[in-house]
């Protein structure tokens, strides 16, 4: 790997660097804590080019939505990211290796919370998304598309019928039952898509990784500062935003249960989530967007039915699995959440009401 303290002399630091360690282990990136004499810590990342293929691009996503943030809020430096340019004035470094980084500034007393397992933590997970996308209401100029086709379910559907046609690992007559499940509801999805693509719901920003980690809480106040990890922010409905994080913070189980009866949706993580997100939303939201809502959970939910039944029926090609059949569990243990969702679709919109 490249020199690190190379790396970190690109940026136009305060102070003189004392130390560069490594911090935690992400999934998607290789993240440095900078320390300095006389100046501010920073925050390194080598940026995954892999999953991101135009990191320039990203990088003007992250500086053009922060910019925005900035002009807004009290305190500019603590409520969201700084990029820090390098010293000839990029947001990246590209190094000898091909790799890209970059650099913000740590933003000092702040925690975060690996897992939303309490309701109190949903309602807060709740209130970090829906505050960044009240920041970002007025934000209307496209940004980059640093992951093509990203929860774009047309995009998805191109990919489905030539998986099928392909049927590479020779799957197709096994899962039978789940394919006519993704048939079945194609239209549903479409019609939700169609109504993004006219401008009926319209394109804001998207976090499109809503995880509470990705969310930084003020230490002494434990109230929320702000969203980090923009590197997949992009122009699209910011309903996604919800509807992923339902998929994943009330669910009553993980998402590759085996145990299909443990599976479904928890109305009180759902309600608890929504009155986060709409204590900070509300006011920002138009009329399609509340009534269409409830919605995006179940179509963040039947994307990723079909995005790993899609990938069984290729043979395993893009999700890592742990045993042969782990992608089909992870589709029928994500269908059993969505058969929920859809039985609770009236009780959900309900709960939205309640807090619009
Ligand atoms: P993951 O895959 O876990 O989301 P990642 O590779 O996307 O990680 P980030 O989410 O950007 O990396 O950062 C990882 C962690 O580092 C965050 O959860 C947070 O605890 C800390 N962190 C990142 N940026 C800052 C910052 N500017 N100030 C303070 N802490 C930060
Ligand atoms: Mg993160």
């Amino acid at each position: 790997m490249t020199d690190i303290k190379t790396v970190a002399a690109q940026f136009a630091l305060e102070g003189r660097i004392a130390s560069i360690k490594p911090l935690g282990d992400g999934f998607i990136n290789d993240t440095f804590v900078i320390r300095t004499h006389g100046g501010p810590r920073y925050i390194l990342q080598r940026k995954n080019h892999h999953v991101f293929p135009d990191v320039p691009a990203m990088m003007d996503n992250i500086v053009a939505v922060t910019e925005h943030i900035k002009k807004k809020v009290a305190d500019p430096l603590r409520e969201t990211l700084t990029v820090i340019d390098t010293k000839d004035g990029k947001h990246y470094y590209k190094d000898a290796e091909g790799c890209f980084w970059a650099v913000c500034l740590f933003i000092e007393d702040t925690v975060t919370h690996d897992v939303a397992d309490t309701l109190e933590l949903a309602r807060q997970g709740g209130i970090g998304i829906g505050h960044f996308q009240a920041l970002l209401a007025d934000f209307t100029r496209p940004l980059a598309e640093v992951i093509k086709g990203f929860h774009n379910i047309r995009w998805r559907f191109i990919q489905w019928d030539e998986s099928l046609q392909k049927d590479a690992a020779g799957r197709k007559a096994e899962v039978a039952e789940e394919i006519a499940f993704i048939e079945g509801q194609r239209e549903r999805m479409l019609d939700f898509w169609s109504r993004v693509e006219s401008g009926e719901i319209p394109m804001r920003v998207t976090h499109n990784d809503t995880k509470l980690s990705n969310i930084l809480f003020d230490k002494k106040s434990g109230k929320v500062l702000c969203a980090i990890d923009l590197d997949t922010v992009m122009s699209s409905t910011s309903l996604n935003d919800v509807g992923d994080a339902i998929r994943s913070y009330a669910n009553a189980t993980v998402e590759d249960d085996p145990d299909y009866a443990k599976v479904g949706i928890r109305l009180d993580m759902f309600e608890a989530y929504m009155e986060g997100y709409l204590s900070e939303r509300a006011a920002s939201l138009s009329d399609s967007e509340k009534q269409w809502l409830a919605f995006a959970p179940l179509y963040i939910t039947y994307e990723q039915v079909l995005r790993f039944l899609m990938d069984y029926i290729d043979g395993d090609t893009y999700y890592k699995i742990k045993y042969p059949a782990h992608n089909l569990v992870r589709t029928r243990s994500q269908m059993a959440l969505f058969r929920s969702m859809d039985a609770n679709y009236a009780k959900m919109q309900e709960i939205v009401k309640k807090y619009l």
